[in-house]
Formats: structure tokens, C-alpha cells, sequence
């Protein structure tokens, strides 16, 4: 049988790491393993095998020697392209039925976020739509836009539950996601957010011991009958919510059946999340507006990624994270779109032009955080997030010489994506 895919020609492949890093950090992150042109005659190629794993990678005249008189399903000649590993979005919230367009307006007019909350707008909104929606609905909603993310060069996403809150909503988004995961192209990783927001007619205390209690034994069971796949336990630890003592309760009980502690902290008020984080071996943390400087430390320390989003940050006129601080201090940090209903942003390439210009990440940086590292939050950085050999073909061709055309070409990304490629495989 034929080898899957041999591009050749290329004018620059990124490869980001080269030596099987798993994260990149501080200076290492503006370092990115690169390999451009050699000459006129000789560009830079990459073969993937029949199981859709990248083999060789490297200038054409080396590469070719390595292929010998291989066959190959398909070729493509990427002269005057580039080439990156496929973005990697390390949060999402894409299983919802209703919009909120109309808050969208009330929040331009200057309501914030908690006031919207407060007057049974925000989550509970979608809560109740998405209560309300058939498993059908919500799938054909998912795909939609798991596609639309694709097209954007999203080869990997997290996707979370969320808006159910209860346990039986919350399974239907569960099962709405899983479902996704073994029919679609795009790889998903599993995140249980039941701790989203307190149900309505229940405290946070109650919230908490419906979780622990119900809940993830459930989960357990689900993923041990081999049913489903779960990955992640997430909770909105904020003022408000859930306070650090109920969070730190259902992120241990999550990782105590197996999943990794992937939570909302320190977003709207600071309650140092990112320090009860790190002490229990949380896997990354994202928003992290309002961290503490001691919290930057104990996140460094501890190998904790920290999953920033500009998205959420500009439409809520937030204060911008510090994420110059977080690198400067060695913090692996990764992007996420953040897509939800109150942020309706599903392209990884706008993400890092808002990351580049309102939190002054450099593009080198912006890059890293949506490929290598943000497969590190999700615990996959030994299989996605850089074109080396042995993991998957998770490609992006684009159609200019130099990759930086991705961020630059501000609103119009999408066309600069000449292929996208899942598992050696062009998908788009
Ligand atoms: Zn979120």
C-alpha cells in the first residue's frame, strides 16, 4: 500500500521543536525550528506514512534519499507556500443551543458580564436552551462548527460540557461530544465542566456535592464501561461561583478517576486560583486575568500551562492578562478561542493577531502557544503540536512563502490557507 502524502518544494516548513520537547517556555518559545529553502532547485519536504505519521522531514535533496522510490497517494508541490503544524485551540465551549446576539449589543451599551449574569442573561441562558434541545440539534450545531474551526486550520480543539449544569444535560452534552469524537475528522479532547456556573435553585455547596457525589462517580463508570471518553475536569472557580475550597473539591475528585485538572481561574477577581492549582498538579489553567505574581511562580514551578484567551479579555473589556510576565517567567503558555456563545470566535489565526497586538506576544510566541504548547494543556504534546517524525501529519499549507502571512493578513486567514491536513489526509 501506497504512503499516504509527500508535499515537496516548500519555500519554509515550521517545524516549531526538533528534539521532542514537550512544552517550550520563556526564550524558548521566540526559537522555533525552522527550515527554509535551500536553493532555487531545493525546497523543503515532508512524507507522511500510511498510518498518517509524519516519517521524514527536511530539505528535498535529504528527504529524498530517505523516501527511495516510495509510492505515495498523493503529492503536492508547495512552491512559494509554507507549511505549519495544525493549530491546537485549548478552549472551547462548542456544544450550545441559542445565541446571544442580542447581549452582545446590551454589552456594548456597557453592561459587564456578572450585571448580564446577574439578570438571568449569560449561562443560564444557554442553560436552558441547551436543556431544551434535542441530542440531534446539538450535534448538527457541533459539527458546524468543529468544521468551521477546521477550515480555520484547527486540527485538535478542546471542546467542554457546561451547560447543563445538571447531570442529566450534562451527559447529553457529553454524549454529543463523544459522538463527534469518533466520527469526525477533527481530534477532540473531553472536558467535564459541569461547575460552569450554579444551577438555578441550588448553592454552590449543593453544586459541589452534586458533582463529587453523582456526577463523576458516573463518569467513572461511563469510562470504564468504555462508553465514553472523558479527559479533563474543569470548574468556574471565580467569586461568585465556585470558591476555591468547592473547586479544589471536584478538580481532586475529577483527577481521582483519572482526569486531568484543566480549570477557569483567576479571571474576574483574584482568588488566587493559580496557586491552589499548582498545589494539586493542575494540568493548566486558563483566563488567569487577575493572577498574583506569586501565582506566575507557582504555575512556573510547577509545569502548569497557562491557556490565555484574547478573545474574552476584548469583547468584555477586560484588563488584559499579563502574559509578558508569565513569559518573561518561564510559564508554558498556550491560546484558546475561548468559543462560546458570549465570545463567538472560532479562529485560532484572529486569536493570535489579538495576542499578538493587545497582549504583545511576538508571532514566534503566538505560534508556539497554539501548536506545542497548547497540545501540552491538553496532555498530547507527545503526539501533536510539531512536525516531527513519529507524530501525526496535522498540517497546515499555506498559500505564501513566509508563515507570518497567517497573523498578518488581519480578517482574511482563512484564504491564506491553501490545505488543511488531518492525519495525512486534506481535509480541506
Ligand atoms: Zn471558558
Amino acid at each position: 500500500m501506497a504512503h499516504k502524502l509527500l508535499i515537496h518544494g516548500a519555500d519554509q516548513v515550521v517545524m516549531i521543536a526538533k528534539n521532542g520537547e514537550r512544552s517550550l517556555s520563556g526564550d524558548f518559545m521566540r526559537k522555533l525550528a525552522v527550515i527554509n529553502r535551500k536553493t532555487e532547485e531545493i525546497g523543503v519536504s515532508i512524507a507522511v506514512d500510511r498510518n498518517g505519521k509524519i516519517f521524514a522531514v527536511g530539505t528535498d535533496d535529504v528527504v529524498r534519499d530517505e523516501i527511495k522510490d516510495f509510492q505515495f497517494q498523493r503529492r503536492i508541490f508547495a512552491s512559494g507556500m509554507s507549511v505549519i503544524p495544525g493549530l491546537i485551540d485549548a478552549h472551547t465551549h462548542p456544544v450550545w443551543a441559542g445565541d446571544r446576539v442580542d447581549e452582545f449589543s446590551l454589552k456594548l451599551a456597557g453592561a459587564s458580564y456578572m450585571q448580564v449574569h446577574q439578570g438571568g442573561g449569560g449561562i443560564h441562558f444557554t442553560v436552558d436552551k441547551t436543556t431544551k434541545a434535542s441530542t440531534d440539534e446539538l450535534y448538527t450545531g457541533l459539527v458546524n462548527r468543529l468544521n468551521r474551526m477546521l477550515r480555520c486550520g484547527t486540527t485538535l480543539v478542546e471542546c467542554k460540557t457546561g451547560y447543563g449544569l445538571l447531570w442529566e444535560t450534562e451527559l447529553k452534552m457529553l454524549e454529543v461530544i463523544n459522538k463527534a469524537k469518533t466520527k469526525e475528522i477533527i481530534d477532540i479532547s473531553t472536558t467535564y465542566c459541569a461547575a460552569h456556573a450554579i444551577p438555578q435553585g441550588k448553592s454552590a455547596e449543593e453544586a459541589t456535592d452534586d458533582i463529587v457525589n453523582n456526577h463523576i462517580p458516573r463518569i467513572d463508570e461511563l469510562m470504564k464501561s468504555g462508553r465514553m471518553s472523558v479527559d479533563n475536569i474543569d470548574v468556574f472557580c471565580e467569586k461568585g461561583v465556585f470558591n476555591i475550597q468547592q473547586s479544589e473539591k471536584i478538580l481532586r475528585a475529577g483527577k481521582k478517576i483519572g482526569l486531568n485538572i484543566n480549570f477557569h481561574g483567576d479571571e474576574l477577581f483574584p482568588l488566587n486560583s493559580a496557586k491552589m492549582g499548582a498545589e494539586i498538579g493542575a494540568t493548566a489553567i486558563s483566563h488567569l486575568e487577575e493572577i498574583s505574581d506569586n501565582g506566575i511562580l507557582e504555575m512556573a514551578r510547577n509545569n502548569c500551562v497557562a491557556v490565555i484567551l484574547p478573545t474574552t479579555a476584548y469583547i468584555l473589556r477586560l484588563k488584559a492578562p499579563p502574559v509578558r510576565k508569565m513569559i518573561d517567567n518561564d510559564v508554558v503558555v498556550a491560546l484558546g478561542t475561548d468559543f462560546n456563545p458570549n465570545a463567538f470566535c472560532l479562529s485560532m489565526p484572529l486569536v493570535m493577531h489579538l495576542a499578538c497586538v493587545n497582549l504583545h506576544m511576538s508571532l514566534e510566541e503566538a505560534l508556539v502557544a497554539s501548536t506545542l504548547n497548547a497540545a501540552a494543556s491538553l496532555k498530547k504534546s507527545h503526539t501533536h503540536g510539531s512536525i516531527e517524525i513519529g507524530k501525526y501529519a496535522d498540517l497546515i499549507v499555506l498559500d505564501a512563502p513566509r508563515w507570518e502571512h497567517l497573523v498578518y493578513q488581519m480578517g482574511e486567514q482563512d484564504r491564506v490557507i491553501k490545505h488543511v491536513i488531518k492525519s495525512g489526509d486534506v481535509v480541506f
